[in-house]
């Protein structure tokens, strides 16, 4: 059965001067709608890339793209730019990192809001006004009617994360794809925005992609988490399972290197030795092996010769056995 969103064995290669990098290799995943899935992973593990090939965001001339994606029942690769154009900001939106790459310094907060909705709704200037100063309510924006009328700079930058949020959620999308939309904000602004996606999520009940490199982010907003590594899932499962039982040793170096509220913070942030690989000369077998401690208990050198794939719903790709990978993680991992 597909989701809402279905991602099957997607390939991107771009070639560059030096050859081609496989920055996404033989990805699937489903998001359903009104479910959030969490894509976690360092950057270069090919989540960003992910994301903006589902946009039809990616240089055509030297990229290629192979597998399926599926949105509500529609192929987005051989999708027309036109075609996408259409489902841009109205079926499908998106939030960044920074909001001044989504917003114009030269118009108004409420007109960049207002814009799209005329555009694909078809409504009158007054009209996506109006609608323009009630997502900036909505988003909660003090004194929308009046601040609608500044322009970018005048908001500070945990306000223009939320008029952002307005300009993505102005169409009602079925589908808001987030990258890192709370890394530049402080904890406090950070909780509120996190917050604000959950809320507007019950109300609009659209599916949500939210690609992070924080494990603790995730854990608040995600209802499944997909963990990249190198260009491809390393482990997936409901949130709940990956962050009590995580089974691939990627999981455990990232869950350590999180700081936690109930243990000292220093100790608790032991980040995975190493940094991630060229994709433009993977290692072989499995791509994590030159920063992998557990090689050795899986036996022969099948991790450097023998790719680990992943599996079906709740499942880690890594040679070590289920038990292994439970037992290790009570034993060795979680204490610490
Ligand atoms: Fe480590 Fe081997 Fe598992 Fe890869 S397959 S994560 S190298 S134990
Ligand atoms: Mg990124």
């Amino acid at each position: 059965p597909e989701g809402f969103l279905s991602v099957r064995d997607l390939s991107v290669r771009f070639a560059t001067e030096d050859g081609v990098v496989k920055a996404v290799d033989g990805l699937s995943f489903d998001v359903e709608r009104g479910r959030t899935l969490g894509i976690v992973g360092e950057s270069g593990s090919g989540k960003s890339v992910t994301n903006l090939t589902i946009l039809g965001l990616h240089n055509p001339h030297s990229t290629t793209i192979d597998g399926e994606i599926v949105f509500d029942g529609k192929e987005l690769i051989t999708a027309t730019e036109r075609e996408l154009e259409q489902l841009r900001g109205n079926r499908i939106a998106m939030i960044f990192q920074d909001p001044l790459t989504a917003m114009s310094p030269y118009y108004t907060v409420g007109r960049q809001i207002a814009e799209p909705f005329r555009k694909h709704t078809g409504a009158s200037k007054q009209e996506a006004w109006n609608r323009a100063v009630e997502m900036l309510g909505k988003v909660g924006i003090p004194n929308p009617a009046q601040r609608a009328k500044d322009y970018p700079h005048q908001f500070s930058g945990g306000m223009r994360q939320r008029a952002m949020i307005a300009m993505a959620l102005v169409c009602d999308p079925d589908l808001l794809i987030a990258d890192e939309p709370t890394t530049a904000l402080d904890v406090t602004v950070q909780a509120q925005i996190l917050d604000l996606l959950k809320d507007l999520q019950q109300e609009f009940g659209s599916a949500i992609v939210f690609i992070t490199h924080d494990l603790g982010v995730i854990a608040d907003v995600a209802d499944d988490i997909m963990v990249m590594y190198a260009g491809s899932a390393v482990e997936r499962g409901s949130t709940d399972q990956v962050l009590r039982a995580p089974r691939h040793p990627y999981t455990w170096g990232l869950l350590n290197s999180m700081p936690r509220l109930d243990s000292d913070l220093s100790a608790a942030l032991a980040p995975i030795p190493g940094t991630p690989p060229s994709l433009l000369n993977p290692p072989s077998g499995c791509r994590f092996h030159p920063r992998c401690t557990f090689q050795d208990r899986v036996g022969g050198n099948r991790c450097v010769t023998e790719r680990p794939l992943l599996g079906a719903d709740r499942s880690s790709a890594c040679h070590l056995t289920t038990e292994q990978k439970r037992s290790i993680f009570i034993e060795e991992i979680r204490p610490r």
